[in-house]
């Protein structure tokens, strides 16, 4: 299932996409529950909520015919899907062995120079925004704004000391996120939180797509475009640590809880490394997907 946030009628609601548009889950469970029950109003919601709600959110989507009635007006607006975790996303650096290399290369290092451990930063939630939303150009703080599309991880069942056997359990589902990044900033202030923090550059969405309908996480084609042109096109295959790995590694000694937000890294294709670099401009369009996770689109503004 795909499961998503979005505003109507100046409320926010829980909704699923389905082949037929978005449908409103929370009005769907206040029918199934009971008028005045506690039902999820987003996806952070339903996660809190827990095993029992997501299969009641199950069960009452399994019911089409209930569909129509429940379809989200013209006027409704996604949201990010998770708009304010708990903790900063999570967000692996220099993951993918192509874009080691072309990074390795820009920066003039020995392009077979892999890390040994996951490189693990984060992001404040004030860079979190949603599809059709857009991104700050911040052109007084930044000269170089560059993309990138990473696999995220949604945490579903929180855990310290996870084992890579049982990471995927912990898994609620997977979305696409653009980790944006300042590469000025990102170089000037030694380590890279600054460059990766500034307001709308976690552009995430359009959904979290549950694991159950994710069978393989590391069999997954990613593709990002500028203005129509491809710049990033490779397979979540490419990945240094895998899915497992990293979760294994980041709940070392640190607690994850539901609704946790984790980016994987990106692939190779990025601008600063091409020659010669490339960055984003106000009016640019960044589309990203990824198999089965949909599109999240977003354009640059100044
Ligand atoms: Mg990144």
């Amino acid at each position: 299932m795909k499961f998503l946030t979005f505003s109507q009628d100046g409320a926010t609601h829980l909704g699923a996409h389905t082949d037929a548009g978005i449908v409103n889950l929370s009005a769907m469970l206040r029918e199934s529950i009971g008028g005045s029950a506690d039902v999820p109003s987003d996806v952070a919601g339903l996660i809190e909520a827990g095993p029992e709600m997501l299969e009641l959110a199950r069960k009452a989507m399994q019911d089409t015919t209930r569909h129509s009635a429940n379809r989200a007006t013209p006027e409704a607006r996604v949201l990010a899907p998770l708009a304010r975790p708990g903790k900063n996303v999570f967000c692996v650096g220099r993951n993918y062995r192509l874009h080691i290399i072309e990074g390795n290369l820009a920066a003039k290092r020995d392009p077979n120079d892999f890390p040994k451990a996951a490189e693990f930063f984060s992001k404040p939630w004030t860079t979190i925004i949603g599809t059709g939303d857009s991104i700050q150009r911040h052109a007084k703080h930044t000269r170089i704004l560059d993309y990138e599309i990473e696999l995220g991880i949604v945490i579903g069942k929180g855990g310290v000391n996870i084992t890579r056997e049982s990471a995927l359990e912990h898994v609620f589902g997977y979305t696409i996120i653009n980790d944006v990044t300042a590469r000025d900033l990102q170089k000037r202030h030694g380590q890279w939180f600054k460059g990766k923090g500034l307001d709308t550059t976690c552009p995430m969405g359009p959904w979290v797509v549950h694991r159950s309908a994710v069978p393989d996480a590391q069999a997954l084609n990613m593709q990002l475009d500028v203005n129509g042109e491809v710049r990033q096109n490779a397979s979540t295959q490419d990945m240094l640590f895998d899915v497992p790995s990293i979760i294994e590694q980041l709940s070392a000694g640190l607690t994850l809880h539901p609704g946790d937000v984790i980016a994987t890294g990106t692939p190779s294709g990025v601008g600063f490394a091409m020659i010669p670099p490339r960055c984003l401009e106000p009016g640019d369009v960044i589309r990203a997907r990824i198999d089965g996770l949909g599109e999240l689109v977003n354009t640059v503004i100044e």
